[in-house]
């Protein structure tokens, strides 16, 4: 294999000698899948999140997908979502051939834009097909359902304004799914993220605040949604069923017990690991903010702790972004542009014919976004090399 062209990693994850530990104490075991590893992996997210429940599965998107079901939605339902995320986010709604509404992003933060959320959760359920028409894709969805829920995304570990989206579902009895695959251990006005909505979801996959290799899991308090996931992520059974038993139509979506131990020896370091993040992103803040060409990230007021997933910057007119990426990129530091919007993706742009200009704060924000190499594993030195870097590029 080649060496790495690069001085530091884009990310890593942080596993030390316990983690290890966890993982072959469970292959001295015979209980490989449906053990007491993910039963305990599920207690330490409960206790820590605040949550009644939590069902371990085995990815966020696949968290994500089981949200969908437990809200009900239905060939044609419409759901209120963001263009500026992970592509995962809107997959998981056109698994069960909804349509996703997309609604445009706060230029600041990147999450959903809450004043054009009220206006679209409005219109769509005015009735009046002109009103309906200015946020419906312009085709493939002709034969259309009722708005039925919101999914909104906690971009970066920076949680959505809940207050108001919270507001616009109860106003339109729409249920509210929390996409808190980047913000494990973030808080919205003091609270944590990921019961914000009626069903949230966490993401473990290593570049994460902690991983399990793959995983995610799904948080409530709706007792009854609980029952339901659990069923659906291990084929339809329900309790009470045997092993060939199956009530609902289900999916293999079980994380195993290695993971699971992975995890919850993860979580016994959760704090330390959003507090390196944190200290990592404090160096690079206070490093960049002397660079006129770019515009550092960031935190809104309401956000009373960023439980930091990456470190994005934006390049400012006339850096261009792609450019400077691609001169940092041969001075040896990986970057990514982060995100590419989801409308624009070649077979949603597609499917729902959009076009270049349909939202153009997220366009803007996914012209402009360069993530850095990030980790809590980041050294100081490390830190301070990408910033040489990026200073002597952004200047030439
Ligand atoms: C990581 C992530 C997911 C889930 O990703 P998986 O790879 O399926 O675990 C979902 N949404 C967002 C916004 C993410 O960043």
């Amino acid at each position: 294999m080649a060496e790495s062209k690069y001085l530091v990693p884009m990310s890593s994850p942080e596993i030390d000698e316990s983690d290890r530990q966890a993982v072959l104490d469970v292959l001295r075991t015979t209980s490989l899948s449906i053990g007491p590893r993910v039963v305990e992996f599920e207690k330490s997210i409960c206790a820590y999140s605040g949550a009644r429940h939590a069902i371990a599965v085995n990815s966020g998107t696949s968290g994500l997908h089981l949200c969908m079901r437990a809200a009900g939605i239905q060939p044609g339902d419409l759901v209120l979502t963001t263009p500026f995320s992970f592509v995962s986010s809107t997959n998981v709604i056109l698994y069960d051939n909804a349509i996703p509404v997309f609604v445009d992003v706060d230029p600041a933060s990147g999450n959903m834009d809450v004043k054009k959320l009220a206006e679209a959760a409005a219109d769509l359920t005015s009735g009046d097909p002109a009103r309906m028409r200015k946020w419906l894709p312009r085709k493939g969805a002709e034969a259309h359902g009722k708005l039925r829920a919101i999914l909104a995304v906690d971009v970066f570990g920076q949680p959505a304004n809940y207050d108001a989206i919270r507001k616009v579902a109860d106003q339109y009895n729409l249920k509210l799914i929390e996409d808190s695959c980047e913000a494990l251990g973030a808080e919205y006005k003091g609270r944590r993220a990921g019961l914000f909505g009626d069903y949230g979801v966490f993401a473990f996959y290593p570049n994460k605040q902690i991983t399990t290799g793959e995983g995610g899991i799904i948080v409530t308090n709706d007792d009854q949604a609980a029952e339901y996931m659990a069923s659906l992520r291990n084929q339809g059974r329900a309790q009470g069923d045997t092993w060939l038993q199956h009530t609902h139509l289900g999916y293999n979506y079980r994380l195993d017990e290695m993971s699971s131990a992975l995890g919850v020896s993860q979580m016994s370091r959760i704090d330390a690991l959003i507090d390196r993040r944190n200290r990592v992103a404090q160096l690079y803040n206070r490093r960049l903010a002397a660079i006129p060409a770019i515009e550092l990230p960031y935190v809104g007021p309401e956000t009373t702790r960023m439980s930091w997933f990456v470190y994005v910057i934006r390049a400012k007119a006339p850096l261009q972004r792609d450019r400077f990426a691609a001169a940092l990129e041969a001075e040896g530091i990986p970057v990514r542009p982060y995100f590419l919007p989801i409308h624009l993706q070649p077979y949603i742009a597609d499917k729902f014919g959009y076009r270049e200009g349909d939202f153009p704060v997220t366009e803007d924000l996914g012209r402009r976004g360069l993530a850095l190499p990030f980790s809590s594993c980041m050294t100081e030195d490390q830190v301070a090399l990408v910033c040489e870097k990026i200073e002597k590029c952004a200047a030439g």
